[in-house]
This record gives C-alpha cells, sequence and structure tokens, in this order.
C-alpha cells in the first residue's frame, strides 16, 4: 500500500461529470489498496471570474480581500469532489487549506506554504478516508486567509506529499505530460517520459504553466517523487504521464529537453545615460525599492560617455515602472529618455546538455536569423539561453525553435 496526492486542475474538476470522473478515477486507486489525499483546484475558469468581480467594484483590490474571494473557488470544489466520492461508496471529507491547517506568510495573493499540520489527515487516512484538500490557500499567523499565486494548486498538492513524505505526488491535467513545449502552440511537440528535475525548474520559470515553479522547488527541496498525467485517459490506463527525476542517468540527453515562453515581460530603456560607476545601481535601486523584480537586463557599450540601459519587468508592474523611470529616475541621473515597450515576449530553450555542447546558442540565433525575427536581448545561464522577441514572432520563433532542434524526434 503507498500514500499518493493527486492533485486535479481546472479542466479536470470543469463541471459535474468531469468532478464524477475524478471520484472514479480516485475510486480506482483506492481499490488498488492506495491511501489518497486529494487536492483539487476551482473549477476551470472560476477564480477568474471570481477575479473579475472583484475588479469590478475595485480598481485597486486589496489582497486580502482579494484572497478571501479567490479562496472560494477551491472550497466549492472539495465540497463537490467530497460528495462526488461519498455517492461512490467512499469515505471522503473535504477541508479548506485553514481547517488542515496550511500556514502561510502574509504575502496576499502570491503567499508562500511555511508549515503544514498533518494530524486531521493522518487521521482520516487511518481510518479509510479520502481526504480532499482545498488546493491554493492557506492561513496565515494572524487567521486571514491567502492564497499561493496562479497555479498554486499544484504546489499545495506537492507541499501536503513532502508533509506526508507520501510515495508519489501525482499532477492530473489536461494533458498526459510534460512536453517538448506547449502542444497548444506546436503541435509536433513530444511527450516526454521524464524530465530532470533541474530542466523542469527552468521550464516552468521561464513560462511553461503545466507546474506552477513553486512546486518544482518544493519537489526539489524534499524530493518529492513528481509525475504529471492526464486525467482524460480511462481510469485504468496505464499512462505513466512524465515523472520528474532527480538523478541525471548515463543515457545520451538530447541537448536540449524543451522550449519556454512568456508573454508576461515588458521593456524599458533609459536613453542616453551617463556611463560612470554606480548607474546600474541608480536606476535599478529605485525600482527594486518599488518592489518591482527585474528580469534580463542589458547596458550597452558606452560612446563617448553616454550609453543606453535596458531591463525587463513584469508586464503588470510596466506603468508602474515606467512612472517611476520618468518621474524620478531619469531627472536624478540627467538621462535624456525613457522608453518602452509592453508587446514583448521572452522564448527560452532549456537543456542540461547545453553544458557540454558548444554552439547551442549560435544554432537558436542562426535558426532566428533565418526567420527573420529579431533578436532585442539576450540572457544565458549554465542549462538556458532566453531571447527578448516582439511579441507577434513569438509563436513563429517558438515553432521554428522546436524543429532546428528536432525536438519532435525521440532521441533513444
Ligand atoms: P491545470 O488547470 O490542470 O493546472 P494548466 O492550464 O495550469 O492546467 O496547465 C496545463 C497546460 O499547460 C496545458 O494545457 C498546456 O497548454 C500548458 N503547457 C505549457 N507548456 C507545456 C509543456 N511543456 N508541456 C505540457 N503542457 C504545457
Ligand atoms: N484556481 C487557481 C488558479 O486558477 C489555482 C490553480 O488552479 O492551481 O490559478
Ligand atoms: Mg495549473
Amino acid at each position: 500500500m503507498s500514500l499518493i496526492i493527486q492533485k486535479y486542475g481546472g479542466t479536470s474538476m470543469g463541471s459535474p461529470e468531469r468532478i464524477r470522473e475524478v471520484a472514479k478515477r480516485i475510486a480506482h486507486y483506492q481499490a488498488q489498496g492506495h491511501q489518497l489525499v486529494v487536492v483539487p483546484s476551482a473549477m476551470s475558469g472560476e477564480t477568474n471570474r471570481l477575479l473579475g468581480l472583484a475588479k469590478q467594484l475595485s480598481d485597486d483590490p486589496s489582497g486580502r480581500e482579494l484572497d478571501v474571494i479567490a479562496s472560494t473557488g477551491e472550497q466549492v470544489s472539495v465540497g463537490l469532489l467530497a460528495l462526488a466520492l461519498q455517492s461512490l461508496g467512499l469515505k471522503a471529507k473535504s477541508y479548506t487549506g485553514w481547517q488542515v491547517k496550511i500556514t502561510t506568510d502574509s504575502a496576499f495573493t502570491k503567499a508562500r506554504i511555511l508549515s503544514i499540520d498533518d494530524a486531521n489527515i493522518r487521521r482520516d487516512l487511518a481510518e479509510g478516508y479520502v481526504a480532499v484538500v482545498a488546493g491554493f490557500q492557506g492561513i496565515d499567523s494572524d487567521g486571514n486567509l491567502t492564497t499561493l499565486g496562479r497555479g498554486g494548486s499544484d504546489t499545495t498538492g506537492v507541499a501536503i506529499a513532502a508533509a506526508l513524505k507520501a510515495d508519489e505526488c501525482q499532477i492530473f491535467t489536461d494533458v498526459d505530460g510534460v512536453y517538448t513545449t506547449d502542444p497548444r502552440v506546436v503541435p509536433e511537440a513530444r511527450k516526454l517520459d521524464s524530465i530532470t528535475f533541474e530542466e523542469m525548474f527552468e521550464l516552468a520559470s521561464l513560462g511553461s504553466k503545466v507546474l506552477q515553479i513553486r512546486s518544482v522547488e518544493f519537489a526539489g527541496k524534499y524530493k518529492v517523487k513528481l509525475r504529471v498525467l492526464s486525467s482524460f485517459t480511462p481510469h485504468d490506463s496505464n499512462d505513466t504521464g512524465t515523472l520528474i527525476t532527480y538523478e541525471e542517468d548515463n543515457m545520451e540527453q538530447p541537448v536540449i529537453a524543451g522550449i519556454a515562453f512568456n508573454r508576461d515581460e515588458a521593456k524599458l530603456t533609459v536613453t542616453g545615460v551617463p556611463d560612470r560607476p554606480g548607474i546600474a545601481y541608480s536606476i535599478l535601486g529605485p525600482v527594486a525599492e518599488a518592489n518591482i523584480d527585474v528580469d534580463v537586463i542589458i547596458q550597452n557599450t558606452s560612446s563617448e560617455g553616454i550609453t543606453d540601459f535596458s531591463f525587463t519587468v513584469h508586464r503588470n508592474d510596466y506603468a508602474r515602472a515606467l512612472a517611476l523611470l520618468n518621474d524620478t529616475v531619469k531627472p536624478a541621473i540627467n538621462a535624456r529618455g525613457v522608453t518602452g515597450d509592453n508587446k514583448i515576449a521572452k522564448v527560452s530553450i532549456v537543456g542540461i546538455g547545453m553544458r557540454s555542447h558548444a554552439g547551442v546558442a549560435a544554432k537558436m540565433f542562426e535558426c532566428l536569423a533565418r526567420e527573420n525575427v529579431n533578436i532585442q536581448m539576450i540572457s544565458t545561464s549554465e542549462i538556458k539561453t532566453s531571447v527578448v522577441v516582439d511579441e507577434k514572432y513569438m509563436e513563429l520563433a517558438v515553432r521554428a525553435l522546436h524543429a532546428a532542434f528536432e525536438l519532435e524526434k525521440t532521441t533513444v
């Protein structure tokens, strides 16, 4: 008998019929003798609907209230799923995050899990119940409801698996695993049987929404056996999805594991900047103080002591960053001007094989040149290369790179 944590995403929970299917799958696993903790997301579209309601009543809604509102989506899901399980004759009990209790910090709308009290769940499991725990939510030390950021039910699932030392955490979604890139953009994308933790971590942080970045972080820290599977296959299917692995095996690895993309960024440029020590700090210091995260940064070599300085921020922070640069930074450093572009996208190739293979980035640039896609910024690290391009060329770039690196082909 093993202890399995199963997380079901919004589409998997999208209707009473879908919820019944989820319940049947859980019943199938229980019949095989497994103990189960199940973490459902809100029904698809529900979190957007709830946040949309909030926006209709406030231009600048408080994070605390947004979390009170958004967390109801998962509360409905746990109740419905528990009912569906009970009508199949299973013993099932629902829990909100605070009932468990899942304690988080107080960063509303993007809280981090600090601890999980597993007493209730362990007792239920010992008594033969399926514990149904709301994803995406927790409670802070002052008793406020919190949520974990979009896609946060993945993190709830993995965190519970870590706390309970579960044998496996299964993320059930609307695709049957992790692909070489989003199959919605590249139909030829190939499902991976396994992917290393490091590669999955990079893909998630660079925009692959199949797993929330923090869930991958948690899995790595506690070495949770994490698998991505489809909830749309038959309940008794032998599909094994994609396993996240923690050791590089000796098998020949492809150089590139996958391609991620992200439309969530915007670019800002301060032009005519005097090229002297401390200038990066004069620009990015106030940006950091305003709590705006910066991603890619470029400073050009100067010509006659004057240079340009560009960086990217999350698109939600674009207007704030632009105003800050114009109102505060530009006069302080006597820059010539400030320009911005919020129609950019970042495309990244990821693979641990890049460590041992030269010329991978050059191949990426060659491919984009062939497609006439202008590269605005470049950023590299040991196992990834990212480029910032005009948003309208993003899909073209992803498709062309997928073909150039022959990711549709199996290597073994
Ligand atoms: P859920 O509601 O189950 O959490 P998400 O929409 O958050 O589902 O994540 C699943 C989606 O992630 C897929 O439908 C797919 O479009 C997208 N996706 C992005 N990159 C990848 C990838 N590399 N492999 C698989 N799916 C991906
Ligand atoms: N319901 C939340 C969201 O839509 C959390 C999740 O689905 O993981 O972001
Ligand atoms: Mg998700």
